[in-house]
């Protein structure tokens, strides 16, 4: 049986099936109908959004034979079996004339073309030329297409798109009809994945399309092809671990566990909160913005709790956990974090730069040091914490279920709150007269926090997780004396190759003259500091050739439906960063097996960290004490090494 891939096989293929973009569809629909269509229109917006579609789309509706309403023959809605519909389906009608004008931006390309549009169509009744990235264009270029414009045949129809309107000439602009692609929420994204998988019957976990939606960065495109992969990669299922995994996507899940510790004035917490994280390799400037994000959201949701979105799949938890903070603490830490954000910019080293802005937010609470009552939060997603009593890897273990659980006044019905009656919403905890901003002074000269009473309690059930292992690796972050001078580089010396990339990532300007191999693409990986769709290709990629100035890079043929120019930008923009000038070209190639991508190498990085844990673990003498003693057993999937902090 041959598969379709998704994105193909799911192009919208009239306006009716266009998702998300209903102002396009009834503007030109209504053209159509009324035989009123403009010649030349321009789109707006950012790749993956549609462009090509909707030039099919109105490519089919210019020359579908299928008997249309109207003098010439248009429709609105092409029958998609005629020989024009299915030749421009395919992709292979001659007078749908696809230009990239990034590729072609010479005023010879412009004029080659130009000097066919008054020839009349082959095959259809109208030629409609669609020019991608018009903005690319010189301008002797713009001029040649400009005469063009001012009086184009009547058998032409002109589609212009550009992520970059501002950079057109108003000449051209008052000459095309104007429509802004809109970009694609996670909302809808999410809701069409649904819809997509359910009729493919593909089984999905709802929470792995929530990370599909947010990593398309707007894209239905990206979202059909990462859906793909997420099949491919999860055997024909899409889970959220899988989908993780494969995206290198910062487990949501944590930064609300960083939020719910600051909720419970857990310092402790909070601390091992960052080290479970930086095991990840976070970029901690992001993950300071994500806390800032969803302090907003708390913030919403204590005040108009029907606004709170559902952009992570996590509204009903949210919703929870605005009841266990103040307004104003909240207020407090969202401008805390905010400046911290600033700052972040002259700390030596990122983590503690988020180490202390989270630490500030408690020390300034106007309450100061008493910790609100320790309600156990009701709807929690995931069992996040406390590795020695749960038996389950929260990013293993998925748990969706807390639908069952009716949230439709989460602040008065929250259960938690109910128990401790003491907790309300906006009003509860503040002290009488004392607003956001308490005196610092008067704040510092008490402690900031106590580590007695209620962690007693749990003092016993968290040892195990305790002793000397993610506390042993939080704290020689201070002592640490060159690492975090530049870059949060390798500091982990593991293996003898992570030892060569510390050498390398540390001085990268240096060495920055040399041709790349591979193995310096390795070591300079982490330092390039790539993110989302970028970093998740770039990591699938082996060095091919680089002759100093071109950079090939090599990708995977199962990769290639991920390739797009604005990735190889940005790779080159990160190596400029490091002082290597590169124009970075992907050659889709099948890999050498003999070499690691920066994927593949992290994973086995991750495998020996896990193992080397469990061995420290399993010679800890508390825990030989605690076997001996309880007869307690070592969850092995529970150990999160903390050790990779960089
Ligand atoms: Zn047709």
């Amino acid at each position: 049986m041959s598969y379709q891939v998704l994105a193909r096989k799911w192009r919208p293929r009239t306006f009716h099936e266009l998702v998300g973009q209903a102002h396009v569809q009834r503007a030109l629909v209504n053209a159509l109908d009324q035989g009123r269509l403009h010649h030349a229109y321009l789109f707006t917006g950012t790749r993956g959004v549609g462009k090509t579609t909707l030039a099919r789309i109105l490519a089919k509706c210019l020359n579908c034979t299928a008997g249309g309403q109207g003098d010439e023959g248009i429709t609105s809605t092409p029958c998609g079996e005629c020989a024009n519909c299915c030749a421009i389906d395919e992709g292979r009608f001659v007078d749908l004339i696809e230009v990239d004008a990034a590729s072609r931006t010479k005023v010879e390309d412009t004029r080659e073309l130009l000097d066919n549009v008054q020839y009349a169509p082959t095959q259809g009744r109208y030629k409609v030329y669609l020019i991608d990235e018009v903005h690319m264009l010189s301008t002797s270029s713009f001029n040649a297409l400009l005469k063009t414009l001012e009086e184009p045949p009547p058998h032409v129809k002109f589609l212009l798109a550009t992520t970059d309107p501002h950079k057109l000439p108003a000449t051209v602009l008052s000459r095309c009809l104007q429509f802004t692609l809109k970009h694609m929420p996670p909302e809808r994204v999410v809701e069409h994945l649904q819809h997509v998988l359910s009729a493919e019957q593909v089984n999905f976990e709802e929470r792995a399309l929530w990370l599909l939606g947010k990593a398309a960065e707007g894209s239905m495109r990206d979202a059909m092809s990462l859906t793909d992969q997420a099949i491919a990669f999860g055997q024909g299922e899409v889970r959220y671990t899988d989908v993780a995994a494969m995206l290198g996507t910062l487990d949501h899940r944590h930064v609300l566990a960083l939020v719910e510790a600051l909720a419970e004035v857990d310092v402790a917490k909070l601390l091992s909160e960052v080290a479970t994280l930086a095991e990840q390799g976070p970029d901690f400037a992001a993950v300071l913005d994500d806390i800032s994000a969803i302090l907003h959201r708390l913030a919403v949701a204590q005040m108009v709790p029907n606004a709170v979105d559902n952009s992570h799949g996590d509204r009903e938890f949210i919703l929870a956990l605005a009841s266990r903070f103040t307004a104003e603490d909240v207020q407090l830490y969202y401008q805390i974090g905010i400046q911290g954000r600033g700052d972040m910019i002259h700390a030596p080293d990122l983590r503690s730069a988020l180490e202390m802005t989270l630490l500030r937010m408690l020390a300034f609470r106007p309450q100061g040091v008493p910790k609100p009552p320790q309600t156990p939060l009701p709807l929690k997603p995931e069992p996040l914490e406390s590795p020695g009593t749960a038996s389950t890897d929260p990013t293993i273990s998925a748990t969706p279920e807390r639908s069952t659980l009716q949230v439709d006044e989460p602040v008065s019905n929250d259960p938690g709150a109910a128990e401790a009656s003491s907790v309300e919403p906006v009003s509860g905890q503040s002290e009488p007269g004392n607003p956001v901003f308490a005196d610092p002074a008067a704040v510092a000269s008490a402690p900031p926090w106590d580590a007695g009473d209620t962690q007693a309690a749990s003092a016993m059930a968290l040892a195990p997780s305790e002793p000397g292992f993610e506390h042993s690796t939080s704290e020689p972050e201070a002592s640490k004396p060159a690492a975090g001078e530049s870059e949060p580089a390798e500091t982990d010396a593991v293996t003898e190759q992570s030892a060569t990339e510390h050498s390398f990532s540390e001085h990268p300007g240096v060495e920055g003259a040399a041709y790349l191999d591979h193995n310096r693409w390795l070591a300079l990986f982490d330092a390039l500091k790539l993110g989302g769709l970028t970093r998740n290709l770039a990591a699938h990629c082996q060095c091919g050739h680089d002759d100093g100035r071109t950079l090939v890079l090599l990708l995977a043929p199962s990769q290639e439906a991920m390739r797009a120019e604005i990735h190889q930008q940005r790779i080159g923009k990160a190596l400029q960063a490091q002082g290597i000038e590169r124009q970075v070209v992907f050659e889709v190639k099948a890999l050498d097996p003999a070499l690691e991508t920066p994927q593949q190498r992290d994973q086995r990085l991750a495998q020996q960290r896990h193992a080397q844990a469990i061995d420290t673990l399993s010679h800890d003498p508390n825990i030989q004490k605690l076997q001996q003693a309880f007869g307690a057993t070592l969850v092995e999937t529970s150990v999160k090494p903390a050790s990779a902090s960089r």
